[in-house]
């Protein structure tokens, strides 16, 4: 469950109120677009859920941990249960598809056997099975961003967040990228997905959140075009 309660940001550096009265509520399992121009205040959203940064007011609760109060040596568990999808992929570019997904598993302490048996499985989920032995730099955008979300599921987190994550990619290939994630969603995770490409939006449908200015303007479903 992600959790926002009467949020402010305020950067004091440039006096910018990036973040204004935002309540947001989004329930475990769903899956959320979240919308806005440039400086709307998505990336300073985001910052607040994986607590980087806090609120100057409110209150945030990501995962059953109310980020306020969190302990410091909760964060690396916390951290945990969150996987992350980056616009510009961030693989590690000396390892093999296969390890760049192992190597999450192994800094969370899992079993060589459970590494063995888990990332077959997720590679196979992003229909990359076939690469695991390519380097980052031997496949196409879109392959790299599935690595991507091979790597977020790998541990099984309760929340994914995807923060633009068709921005470097062929425009064709975006709705793969989509579709997985919601493939991903159907296992029983919740994904945040951070766009400004309202094609994709239109075209899936489903929870939209608007932000501009630091508020949200809009919170609602829409019907997507693709249910026709
Ligand atoms: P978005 O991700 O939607 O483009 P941001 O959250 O990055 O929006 O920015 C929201 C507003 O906060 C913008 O006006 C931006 O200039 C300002 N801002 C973002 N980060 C900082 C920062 N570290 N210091 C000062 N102002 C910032």
């Amino acid at each position: 469950m992600v959790e926002l309660k009467n949020v402010d940001v305020h950067y004091r550096e440039s006096g910018v109120e990036a973040l204004n009265d935002v309540n947001i509520r989004i329930n475990d399992g769903e899956f959320v677009f979240i919308v806005g121009d440039s400086g709307a205040g998505k990336s300073t959203l985001l910052k607040l859920l994986t607590h980087e940064m806090l609120p100057t007011k409110g209150r945030v609760f990501v995962n059953g941990y109310n980020l306020s109060k969190m302990k410091k040596s909760k964060l690396p568990k916390f951290r945990r249960s969150i996987g992350m999808v980056f616009q510009d992929f961030r693989l590690i570019p000396n390892m093999t598809v296969f390890e760049n997904v192992a190597f999450v598993l192994r800094v969370t302490d899992r079993s060589k056997k459970f590494i063995r048996q888990r990332v077959p499985y997720v590679l196979n989920l992003v229909k990359l099975a076939d690469r695991a032995k390519s380097y980052p730099s031997q496949l196409s955008g879109g392959e790299r961003q599935r690595v991507g979300i091979a790597r977020a599921f790998a541990t099984d987190p309760g929340l994914i967040i995807a923060d633009e994550p068709t921005g470097n990619i062929d425009p064709r290939l975006s709705y793969e990228i989509v579709e997985l994630l919601m493939d991903i969603n159907k296992c029983g995770t919740t994904v945040l997905m951070v766009t400004h490409e309202h094609d994709l939006v239109q075209y899936f449908g489903g929870r939209i959140i608007n932000l501009k200015d630091g508020c949200v303007v809009f919170d609602d479903y829409i019907q997507g075009k693709n249910e026709g």
